[in-house]
């Protein structure tokens, strides 16, 4: 998807601008989780979720409830590490708790010391809600996900998407059992789409959509 940033009300973006000038040492991080910015969060929530048509902006899945508390604002470039783009429109968007959870803190950007924000796709690792487009980056077949492109496999490990397959067909010890690790290099390798690799992946599904 490519998402439109969202545009502040008069209220919020007075919130924004008084953070925005603060001396960068004193960005608090935290600020985000504060009283103050509960309708802001609110609004900027219902925002991503309705531009991104109810899709998490990693795992592209649609998430079919009005029930807001199974969304997260995303910040792309993690606001623990990078707290001056807390409010930059393009650095946020909404993702599924469990994409989230997952991406916790990563590193994105390919130059974690910018103070400035990127411009274009070609500044981050992971696939960027506001530049990228899912599809171009990864293939998903029902349950199975694979990478396209070096940003889809990084995307793919650190959102953990391998995680609807592995549930699927009811993985134990799911952190050494590497049965797919070879089909996705594959694919990866190949830099286009192994069609065999991934019938080989659906035929070991159950039940594959
Ligand atoms: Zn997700």
């Amino acid at each position: 998807m490519i998402v439109t940033p969202v545009v502040y009300c008069e209220d919020d973006q007075t919130l924004v601008d008084a953070f925005n000038h603060l001396p960068r040492p004193n960005m608090d991080s935290n600020y985000w989780s504060s009283d103050e910015l509960k309708d802001l969060r609110g609004r900027v929530k219902t925002f991503y979720i309705t531009a991104q048509g109810s899709r998490c902006c990693y795992c592209n899945r649609h998430l079919g409830t009005e029930n807001h508390r199974v969304w997260d604002v995303e910040h792309i470039a993690d606001r623990s590490k990078h707290a001056w783009f807390m409010f930059t429109p393009t650095n946020l968007a909404a993702a599924c708790l469990d994409c989230n959870t997952a991406k916790s803190s990563t590193e994105v950007l390919t130059n974690a010391r910018r103070v400035t924000y990127p411009s274009g796709s070609q500044h981050f690792k992971i696939i960027h809600p506001h530049f990228n487009r899912f599809a171009d980056h990864i293939l998903r077949v029902g349950q199975v996900y694979l990478p396209k492109t070096s940003k889809g496999k990084f995307t793919i490990y650190k959102c953990d998407l391998l995680r609807f397959a592995e549930k699927y067909i009811e993985w134990e010890n799911r952190a050494v059992d590497r049965r797919f690790e070879t089909e996705v290099s594959t694919v990866f390798a190949d830099g286009l789409m192994a069609q065999a690799a991934v019938e080989n992946i659906i035929a070991q599904l159950p039940n594959a959509e």
